[in-house]
């Protein structure tokens, strides 16, 4: 696996990759790697002849309050796990050399930036698509891997490769769960053994929601009640938001008609989760 650290070796490395018409395939990534992670990177070399990971712990998408000093970083072993599963290209910059000083320009998908965790983390979004966009332009893969997990950010991202006529097609992976439901995340690692068990709760209620739905129930503030029923039998977790929205445009539902998306964010102790399902 080559390891580019610089821009410049990046653009090199794909140069080359891109020479004879491969299909390149790109996984963005802040490290600390796991099983989720892993499948993107399955799914890119299942659909791509060369692909690129980087590991990128982007500040700008880190609030002040946030997690940015003590977010997992894991490298070496980052490095092994790609190697294993034979990553052609690993893109890993400096904060610096990503934003030299003096940066000042920013991507922004207005109306959507704002919904889900961007209420409740502003500029979150900016930060994400600023980064992927630079990302897009530095790697130029033809098709770039995301994990449904993140359900806003692939609507968000989808929306400015289509707005900005980015040459990229995205394709979303389905959420890989530990076996008792929990979504995985680089932030698990921060849960104790008591907050790993509360943090089921979040999964929990999506499958409340999911059950209330096969039922026939299609009123949004109704299936909602049923999944805060869940979160009120775990009072140390924290809800941040239970939201049933328009999987492209996040905009809140009220009558089921059509996929809806179903995001829920919690806080378990200090640490922030996300999970969804998606009701066909
Ligand atoms: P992150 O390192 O958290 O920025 O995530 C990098 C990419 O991996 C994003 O596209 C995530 O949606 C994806 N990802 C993270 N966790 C999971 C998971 N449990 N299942 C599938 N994809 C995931």
């Amino acid at each position: 696996m080559k390891i580019c650290k610089t821009i410049d070796d990046m653009r090199a490395a794909s140069r080359a990759a891109r020479h004879v018409g491969k299909r390149f395939g790109f996984a963005p990534t802040m490290g600390a790697l796991h099983e989720g992670h892993l499948s993107l990177v399955r799914a890119a070399k299942a659909k791509c002849d060369v692909v690129a990971v980087s590991i990128f712990v982007n500040p700008l998408q880190f609030g002040p309050n946030e997690d940015l000093a003590k977010y997992p970083r894991t490298f070496e072993h980052d490095v092994e796990l790609l190697e294993k599963e034979g990553v052609d290209i690993l893109f890993a910059p400096s904060p610096e050399e990503m934003y030299p000083a003096g940066a000042v320009t920013y991507v922004n998908v207005e109306g959507l930036s704002d919904k889900l965790c961007g209420k409740s983390r502003p500029g979150h979004f900016r930060g994400v698509t600023t980064v992927v966009a630079k990302l897009f332009h530095i790697v130029q893969p033809s098709f770039a891997f995301f994990g449904q997990k993140d359900a806003a950010q692939t609507a968000i991202i989808r929306r400015m490769v289509r707005d900005l006529n980015l040459p990229v097609e995205i394709v979303v992976c389905p959420i890989v769960r530990e076996p008792d439901g929990l979504a995985m995340s680089s932030r698990n690692a921060y849960l104790s053994p008591l907050e790993r068990k509360s943090a089921l709760v979040l999964h929990a209620s999506l499958k409340q929601i999911s059950a209330e739905f096969d039922q026939g129930k299609r009123e949004a503030a109704a299936l909602i009640a049923a999944g805060k029923k869940a979160f009120a039998q775990e009072p140390a977790v924290r809800l941040d938001y239970l939201e049933i929205v328009h999987p492209d445009t996040l905009e809140p539902m009220h009558q089921l008609v059509g996929p809806s998306l179903v995001a829920v964010a919690a806080f378990v102790g200090n640490t922030r989760l996300i999970d969804n399902i998606m009701l066909r």
